[in-house]
């Protein structure tokens, strides 16, 4: 008998590339989206297979699955910083009612679950490289605290499952990762930036670019979050690449890999933007003999790649289509 998996916010770009692993592993997935930021375009080629369906549905709403189930992912939630500054009560309540409508429904199922964390709960940090004990300097009431809170109380909700009631459970701290089916117009750097150069506009460096990211290939990220999945690891583990760099350099090496002839402007420096972030994956290579393996030139060729194949009215989306709807 396949196992069967149900992956929250699997029309997103992580739960894409998730649902495809699994299909690809012999599961059956079960996709869940309310496509607030997701896109059927991303899982549109999976529709035809047998051993995948699809809930169009919002899991901060009681969650009905029928039949058996091995594991639960939660990767539902907007995942950038302009995202929850448009819907931030739809951040909140995906990490709140949303897990705890997964963690009762994974109990009554005997479920494994995942939750999907983030950097973010590190806020911005003191402490550098960050490693999973690092405690945080996340500001509550700030425009990231919306996420940042989510993420923490989602983290709190997960351990108190698994200590009372025993409940199989696992915590990923994800760290910035891109690839292709990333959102254009999510505001993240890397869709930004690729966009700009496709448009011929300048490419905009908030801050004076001095702030550092330390970017993960997301098949990478999704290797080791299969493994954490099947490890018997129960605390919060860090999966990123190391590899920092600041977002000015980061800026020039779009430059190059597109050849745009566009110059850098500066803008200001959004409120809480971390000044500097880099996972300590000592955890991940010690427990899952864990490493990122695709080099930051090699993935952004992907990435360039993905986004030139795109209809070029896509370029112009300037906003999610279904954010309207929601937002009212
Ligand atoms: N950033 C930028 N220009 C942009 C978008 C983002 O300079 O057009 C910066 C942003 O201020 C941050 C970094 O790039 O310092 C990464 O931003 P992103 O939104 O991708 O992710 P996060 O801040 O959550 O790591």
């Amino acid at each position: 008998m396949r196992k069967r998996v149900l992956i929250t916010g699997a029309a997103g770009f992580l739960g894409s590339h998730l649902s495809d692993r699994f299909i690809k592993e012999g599961y059956r997935v079960v996709a869940m989206d309310n496509l607030i930021t997701g896109d059927l375009r991303n899982i549109e080629h999976l529709f035809k297979l047998e051993q995948f369906e699809f809930y169009h549905h919002d899991v901060s709403k009681f969650v009905y699955v029928p039949g058996q189930l091995d594991y639960i992912m939660h990767f539902a939630s907007p995942a950038s910083p302009i995202d929850y500054l448009k819907i931030p009560i739809q951040t909140l309540k995906v990490g709140s009612l949303g897990i705890h409508n997964l963690l009762g429904l994974a109990r009554a199922k005997k479920a494994r679950i995942m939750i999907a964390s983030t950097s973010e709960v590190y806020g911005d940090p003191t402490v550098h490289p960050q490693p999973e004990e690092y405690l945080g300097n996340v500001n509550a009431v700030g425009p990231r605290g919306v996420y940042d809170e989510a993420k923490r109380f989602q983290e709190a909700m997960t351990m108190a499952y698994h200590t009372f009631h025993r409940l199989e459970t696992r915590i990923v701290r994800i760290f910035n990762t891109y690839g292709p089916r990333m959102r254009l117009n999510d505001g993240r750097v890397l869709p930004a930036f690729i966009g700009q150069a496709l448009r011929g506009e300048d490419l905009t460096v908030f801050g004076d670019g001095s702030q550092t990211r330390s970017f993960c290939y997301v098949d990478d990220l999704v290797e080791g979050i299969y493994r954490l999945l099947l490890s018997d690891y129960v605390q919060p583990m860090n999966i990123g690449n190391p590899n920092e760099i600041t977002i000015r350099d980061f800026a020039e090496e779009i430059i190059k890999l597109t050849g745009t002839t566009q110059k850098v402007i500066y803008q200001p420096l959004p409120k809480d933007d971390p000044k500097q972030r880099r996972p300590d994956i000592t955890k991940a290579k010690n427990m899952l003999g864990w490493e990122p393996k695709v080099s930051r030139a090699d993935g952004l060729k992907l990435t360039y790649e993905y986004f030139k194949s795109l209809p070029r009215e896509v370029l112009y989306e300037r906003e999610h289509k279904n954010f309207d709807s929601y937002i009212k």
